[in-house]
């Protein structure tokens, strides 16, 4: 693992990050079944990255970069995911992490978590494919009075297709192929279907 830490000479591990993100299993190839139904052949196990404090201290910095000069006073994700990304960004923004929990069709603040009218929060999210759970924590912060100043995602799945309607930024963009499996190739080559665990 040392290998790829950032290390005096600037060498980062974003610079070559495939072969972490396939290294630390984050980044896994096969014929997996989707949640949606359909087939796809690469699936995003984004855990497996966050469980490495040092790439997400260089994923937090990139995270982070765009939004140095913006008056974030806060940071919030949806969790799970969001837990670690919210805290890691926010302490390099100086900033507060909280965290917004599913309820029903909805995100909500828990655990006595609290915004203030007009506070500028920067919203992060491991990984983004319709944007879903990062629309319904900017609703809330919108319902609260609070002011979503920013997205920041690890991964966008939908190549920069996902808008949110502020200022949005990616580490990586990773546009993930997904088939119905009437049309799936891998079902056509005959490679068994794997379902991904820890859904
Ligand atoms: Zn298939």
């Amino acid at each position: 693992m040392d290998d790829y830490m950032e290390n005096n000479s600037g060498y980062s591990w974003l610079d070559d990050p495939e072969k972490v993100l396939k290294e630390t299993g984050v980044v896994l190839d096969g014929h997996f079944l989707l949640t949606s139904g359909k087939h796809s052949n690469r699936f995003l196990q984004c855990s497996q990255l966050l469980q490495y404090p040092e790439y997400v201290e260089t994923l937090g910095s990139k995270m982070a970069a765009p939004f140095r000069e913006q008056d974030i006073k806060t940071v919030i994700g949806p969790a799970m995911g969001g837990v670690i990304l919210s805290y890691e960004v926010a302490r390099q923004l100086g900033a507060r992490a909280i965290y917004a929990e599913p309820e029903g069709n909805l995100m909500v603040l828990r655990r006595g978590f609290k915004v203030g009218s007009g506070e500028r929060i920067l919203v992060v999210e491991d990984a983004v494919s319709t944007g879903g759970s990062v629309q319904k924590v900017i609703d809330l912060l919108r319902s609260l009075d609070a002011e979503p100043a920013g997205v920041s995602i690890i991964f966008d799945r939908s190549s920069g297709k996902v808008d949110f309607g502020i200022p949005t930024s990616s580490v990586f963009n990773m546009e993930i192929k997904s088939y119905d499996p009437s049309e799936c190739p891998l079902c056509k080559e005959g490679t068994p279907l794997e379902k991904p665990k820890g859904r």
